[in-house]
């Protein structure tokens, strides 16, 4: 682990510094993992969400304007169905904050489950809920959670995402104890966001436990209070990617659409930086152009790029590590059909 004097110049590397901190990411990340990507396919279920932070244009305030959808458990289990046949098997269900999301999970997660003979990982992203609904979700066989802190600074979290932040990491905690793999993110060079709020926003993520963390640049998307603040710095965000290698190497770590949006090749970069996970999108033409995480013309990862960069990188794909992790469960790059995981 490092100090918070060593996290704090390694978050403002450049030129030879940086470099070196990448090569010793990239070398953590071959120690734990190997050559490997895990690769991940999303559905995104609605784009209404109860909550209103002030990045995001899906936020409570705007979905009166919003061409609001609600996916169906049967559209979503097609959506599945393509992930299956692309050889992934991690289904992640992703969507804003409404209570009918369980409704629908309630149908989706089994059949999912039955699609797949029950070797899936069903990751989910849907917010803070109840611990029973946790519990219920679980039962269901959700095996995994994204709920991501965002920032770590409490009057910050309140200011810009107009919720608490102990109540998020009430939710984290409880799904860590009914058994999640969880994964926490941040977003870098939030408008407000100090250097040192990141270093805290890493050692959160040690100090929580968590299996995974994203880290996304700050994207002034239009239509929110944010719109006119300058875009987040790509490079402060990768030597995030980098320090949270270091910090806790054994942690899975995406390399976000984000970066790809704020720089063309940035997801590159992402996986330079030490990340491994890389996320394809599954969601149907209409819906995606309606899920608006950074407005109307965000970058959408599509297999074949996620392919075309992992091969550059010299890395390969795989499939969960959370299902087998001694099984070496490579996912076929460019092929159509379903991986056997042996
Ligand atoms: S970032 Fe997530 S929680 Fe916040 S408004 Fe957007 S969809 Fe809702």
């Amino acid at each position: 682990m490092l100090t918070r004097s060593e996290i704090r110049s390694y978050l403002t590397a450049t030129g030879p510094a940086q470099e070196e901190l990448f090569a010793e990411a990239r070398r953590l990340r071959e120690e734990y993992f190997g050559p490997t990507v895990i690769l991940r396919g999303v559905i995104e279920i609605t784009n209404v969400c109860r909550v209103n932070c002030d990045y995001c244009p899906m936020r409570r305030d705007n979905t009166p304007e919003n061409d609001r959808y609600f996916m169906s458990s049967d559209d979503i289990v097609e959506r599945a169905r393509d992930i299956r046949e692309a050889g992934i098997d991690i289904v992640l269900l992703q969507g804003g904050e409404t209570p009918r999301n369980l409704a629908t999970m309630e149908d989706a997660i089994p059949r999912i489950r039955e699609l797949f003979d029950g070797r899936v990982e069903i990751l989910l992203n849907l917010g803070n809920l109840r611990r029973s609904q946790y519990e219920r979700l679980r039962d269901l066989g959700a095996t995994s959670y994204i709920l991501k802190h965002e920032t770590s600074d409490p009057d910050l979290h309140k200011a810009i995402r107009h919720e608490s932040l102990d109540e998020r990491l009430r939710c984290f905690r409880d799904l860590l104890d009914l058994g999640y793999r969880v994964g926490t993110g941040l977003i870098s060079s939030l408008p407000g966001q100090s250097l040192e709020s990141i270093v805290d926003d890493i050692e959160l993520a040690q100090s929580l436990g968590a299996h995974m963390c994203s880290v996304a640049p700050f994207v002034p998307a239009p239509n929110t209070p944010l719109q006119l603040e300058p875009a987040g710095s790509n490079e402060l965000a990768l030597n995030t990617i980098a320090v949270l290698r270091l910090h806790r190497p054994q942690m899975l770590i995406p390399s976000v659409s984000a970066l790809e949006k704020t720089s063309a090749g940035g997801q590159s970069r992402g996986l330079e930086a030490g990340a491994n996970v890389m996320t394809v999108n599954f969601t149907g033409d209409s819906d995606q152009h309606r899920y608006l995480i950074y407005g109307k013309d965000r970058y959408v990862v599509r297999k074949r790029h996620v392919e075309d960069l992992t091969r550059a990188s010299g890395l390969r794909l795989r499939g969960s590590v959370f299902l087998d992790p001694d099984a070496s469960s490579d996912v076929p790059v460019g092929a159509g059909g379903r991986k056997r995981v042996s």
